[in-house]
C-alpha cells in the first residue's frame, strides 16, 4: 500500500513571502523509531506496512503525495530581545491534511535540513531532543493539555555534532493545529507589510477563530487560549522553558518542547533551562510572562487599525484583562485539584497554602496531589520533610469537603481524573535517551505507554510515579538545538 496523506495546503496558497519553499534533504539511512498508528488514522493518512517506507516518509527521503514542503519566516522576541528573522531553520512543513470531520493539521518534519532560515545551524536535531518532544508532547495530549502531538519519530543514519559531542540525528514529525506564532505576526509588522497582516490575520481567524471579528476579536481569542493553556501547565507543575515569542502558538497549543521540564518538589520559582539566567519563563512567572507576549501580538495587530489612538485603548483593556481571566482558569483548576465542587471564599486561599507548605516541606507537586485524590489522603504528608506543616492544613481541606456534601467515593474519581499519577519526570527521560543512544529503545517505548493513560493507577509501574533519587535528579535542560 502506498502512502496516502488527505493534503489541503492553505499556507502554500498565502502570497510567497509567507515562506520560501524548500523540500526536505534526504538522509542516508532512515530508521523507524516510533510511529503513532492512533494519531495517523485519526489525521485520516494510510501509511505503508513496510517499516523501511515509513521511515523514509518520515526521514523526508520519499514525499506523500500532495505535500507541498515548505519553511516558514518568522521573527520575535526571545528572552525579551527582538531577533528581526527567524523562520523554520530545521523544520519543513510539508502540509496540511484535512480529515473526515474536518479536521485542519500541520505535518511537519523537524530536523529536516538545511533551509534559507538556518543561520549558523546545520538544520538537524539529534536523538535526544526528539525523543523527549515524542514522550513529553504526547504525554501532554493524554493529559489534556492543547498541545503538538508526534506522528513519528527516525533515525538518520548521520551524526550530528553538538557542544562537540558526535550524537546520532534523528527527525520527528510534528503535528500542530498550525505553526502560526506570535512571532509570524511580528514578522510582518516589523516589515510595515500591511498586506500580509491582514492575509495572515483573515487565514488565521478562519483557521482557528471562526467566530472572532476582526484583530481585536483574534486578539481575545488568543488571550483566552493562552489564559486557559498556562493554567493547565501549572495545574501539572509544568515550566516550558523558552516562551519567546516565536514559541507561542497562535492556535494555544504548547509548542516547543526544548528546555521543558516538570518539576518534582514544588517550588514556585523553579527554572530549569540553563540559558534562563534569570528566570523570565519560571513556573510562576508563566503568565506575567504571557501577558508581556501577548502584548507583543496586539502591538504587531495595531497596523491593522484604522484609528490607532483608540485601539491602543482598547487592546491594552484586552491584555489588562488577562491576570483575571487566568486567574479565574487557574483557581477553577485548583479547585478541581481538591476536590471541591464549589468555588467558596477562602478556597483560593486553601491551595494556595497548600502550595506554600509543599515549597517549605519540598513535597512533590504531582505524588502530594495524588495522593489526596486517593483512599487515606492523609498519607500525602508522608512526602512533606517538615511533617507538622501538613496537619493542620489536611485538617482544614476536610472541613472545606465536608461543606460540599459530596461522597468520598465520588470526590476521589473526579481528583484522579485530574490529578495525573504519572507524569514524564526529567530523569526518567534522560535514561530513555541514554537508553536509546546505545541502541536500546525498549526505556522509549515502556514510557511512553504509561504515559498514554497518565490518570490510571497502573500498580505494575508503581515505580514511575516516583521522583528522582538524588543522583538521578536532572537540574538542567537544554534547547534541543
Ligand atoms: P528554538 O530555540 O527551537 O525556538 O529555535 C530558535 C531559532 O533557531 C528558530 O528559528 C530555529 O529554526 C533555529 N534553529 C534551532 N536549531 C537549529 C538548527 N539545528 N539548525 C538551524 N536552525 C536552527
Ligand atoms: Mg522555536
Amino acid at each position: 500500500m502506498t502512502a496516502h496523506f488527505p493534503f489541503d495546503n492553505s499556507y502554500a496558497r498565502l502570497p510567497v513571502r509567507f515562506f520560501t519553499e524548500q523540500p526536505p534533504v534526504p538522509v542516508s539511512r532512515p530508521g523507524l523509531v516510533a510511529v503513532n498508528r492512533p494519531l495517523a488514522d485519526e489525521l485520516g493518512i494510510t501509511l505503508p506496512e513496510d517499516p523501511q517506507e515509513i521511515a523514509a516518509i518520515f526521514a523526508g527521503n520519499a514525499l506523500p503525495p500532495g505535500a507541498a514542503p515548505l519553511a516558514q519566516v518568522y521573527a520575535g522576541h526571545q528572552f525579551g530581545g527582538w531577533v528581526p528573522q527567524l523562520g523554520d531553520g530545521r523544520a519543513i512543513l510539508l502540509g496540511e491534511v484535512v480529515n473526515r470531520t474536518g479536521t485542519r493539521r500541520d505535518i511537519q518534519l523537524k530536523g529536516a535540513g538545511r533551509t534559507p532560515y538556518s543561520r549558523m545551524g546545520d538544520g538537524r536535531a539529534w536523538l535526544g531532543p526528539v525523543l523527549r518532544e515524542y514522550v513529553v508532547s504526547e504525554a501532554m495530549h493524554a493529559l489534556g493539555i492543547p498541545t503538538t502531538r508526534a506522528l513519528a519519530a527516525v533515525t538518520t543514519g548521520e551524526i550530528v555534532l553538538r557542544e562537540g559531542r558526535a550524537l546520532p540525528g534523528a527527525i520527528i514529525t510534528r503535528v500542530a493545529a498550525s505553526h502560526i506564532r506570535i512571532g509570524t505576526f511580528q514578522f510582518f509588522a516589523a516589515h510595515k507589510d500591511v498586506a500580509a497582516l491582514d492575509a495572515l490575520t483573515r487565514h488565521t481567524i478562519a483557521r482557528h477563530y471562526p467566530e472572532a471579528d476582526g484583530p481585536l476579536g483574534l486578539l481575545r481569542a488568543v488571550i483566552g487560549a493562552q489564559a486557559h493553556l498556562i493554567a493547565a501547565w501549572m495545574g501539572v507543575g509544568f515550566i516550558h522553558g523558552v516562551m519567546n515569542t516565536d514559541n507561542v502558538s497562535i492556535a494555544g497549543e504548547t509548542i516547543d518542547y526544548g528546555p521543558c521540564a516538570f518539576m518534582d518538589a514544588y517550588a514556585a520559582d523553579k527554572v530549569f533551562s540553563s540559558i534562563d539566567q534569570f528566570g523570565r519563563y519560571a513556573y510562576a512567572n508563566q503568565p506575567n510572562v504571557a501577558v508581556w507576549n501577548l502584548a507583543q501580538l496586539a502591538t504587531a495587530l495595531l497596523p491593522l487599525m484604522p484609528d490607532r489612538e483608540a485601539a491602543v485603548k482598547t487592546f491594552t483593556e484586552e491584555i489588562n484583562a488577562f491576570p483575571e481571566r487566568f486567574n479565574a482558569a487557574w483557581h477553577r483548576t485548583l479547585a478541581r485539584k481538591l476536590g471541591l465542587t464549589a468555588q467558596r471564599e477562602g478556597d483560593v486561599a486553601l491551595a494556595f497554602d497548600l502550595l506554600a507548605i509543599m515549597e517549605r516541606g519540598q513535597a512533590d507537586f504531582t505524588r502530594t496531589f495524588r495522593a489526596l485524590s486517593l483512599p487515606n489522603p492523609g498519607t500525602a504528608g508522608a512526602g512533606f520533610r517538615q511533617r507538622d506543616v501538613f496537619p493542620p492544613w489536611f485538617d482544614r481541606w476536610q472541613a472545606r469537603l465536608a461543606q460540599d456534601g459530596r461522597s468520598a467515593a465520588a470526590r476521589r474519581a473526579a481528583m484522579q481524573a485530574v490529578n495525573p499519577a504519572f507524569i514524564p519526570r526529567n530523569h526518567r527521560i534522560e535514561q530513555v535517551i541514554d537508553a536509546a543512544v546505545a541502541g536500546d529503545f525498549a526505556p522509549f517505548r515502556r514510557l511512553t505507554r504509561i504515559l498514554a493513560t497518565p490518570y490510571a493507577d497502573q500498580p505494575e509501574h508503581a515505580a514511575y510515579q516516583n521522583g528522582p533519587a538524588p543522583e538521578e535528579e536532572v537540574t538542567r535542560t537544554f534547547c534541543g538545538t
